[in-house]
């Protein structure tokens, strides 16, 4: 059974979250704090987290950061909960490694689709062949997913990973926004593209000088080429 922690303080909502991942036969735990959060996370490694942005003590965004500089918890993938008018937070939220947020109120169907497309993305990477994908300085090792540029291996949150592999791949194609969203987020629906846009500025700057790589194509959305 996969394992989803809750990290939210408002214990209704946690509640709620809990019983709705129990019934679509997830194994739910639940956090009130962000310490405590970050040390259920450690010890129970779950397959994914919802992390509520507004914590008593320690943000969301703090959470997130300290999961990703943690190498053990760096690739769970982290669905941030935020409220309306959390806009520049948000933002900060994908720099501290969210692979993705909802909105507050959300319905539950809602956030059980993106749960899914979350958890479906890292199983499919999890069952990636052992290829190796090289395009100018960057070398992508699909077996233990570490990415290199120039020899020096780069750190990416499994978004940014999933992102730079699908543009590898289709390099020299020109990926709308709305097409990145579907096949690299796994939504079934036209989804914020912001959310692209913020993995690809990202993306570029962990590339470092192969950054110049990811070109946008003003109006359609990205390509990678030498
Ligand atoms: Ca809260």
């Amino acid at each position: 059974m996969k394992k989803v922690l809750v990290v939210e303080d408002e214990r209704d909502l946690a509640e709620l979250l809990a019983y709705n991942l129990e019934k679509e036969g997830y194994q739910a735990l639940v956090a009130g704090t962000g310490v405590e959060g970050l040390e259920t996370a450690r010890r129970e490694m779950p397959e994914l987290i919802l992390l509520d942005l507004m914590l008593p003590g320690m943000m969301g965004t703090e959470v997130c950061s300290a999961l990703r500089h943690s190498e053990k918890t760096k690739a769970i993938p982290v669905l941030m909960l935020t409220a309306r008018g959390d806009e520049i937070d948000r933002v900060v939220g994908f720099e501290m490694g969210a692979d993705d947020y909802i909105v507050k109120p959300f319905s539950m169907r809602e956030l059980i689709l993106r749960i899914r497309a979350i958890l479906r993305r890292s199983s499919q990477e999890l069952t990636n062949n052992e290829r190796q994908i090289n395009i100018g300085q960057v070398s992508i090792d699909c077996g233990s997913h570490k990415v290199s540029v120039s020899g020096v291996e780069i750190d990416l949150t499994s978004t940014e990973y999933k992102l730079l592999l699908y543009l590898a791949e289709h390099s020299g194609r020109v990926m709308k926004r709305e097409l990145l969203l579907q096949d690299v987020w796994g939504y079934n629906f036209v989804g914020d593209t912001r959310t692209v846009d913020t993995h690809v500025t990202r993306l570029r700057n962990k590339l470092g000088d192969a950054g110049d790589m990811v070109k946008t194509v003003r109006g359609f959305g990205y390509k990678m080429e030498e």
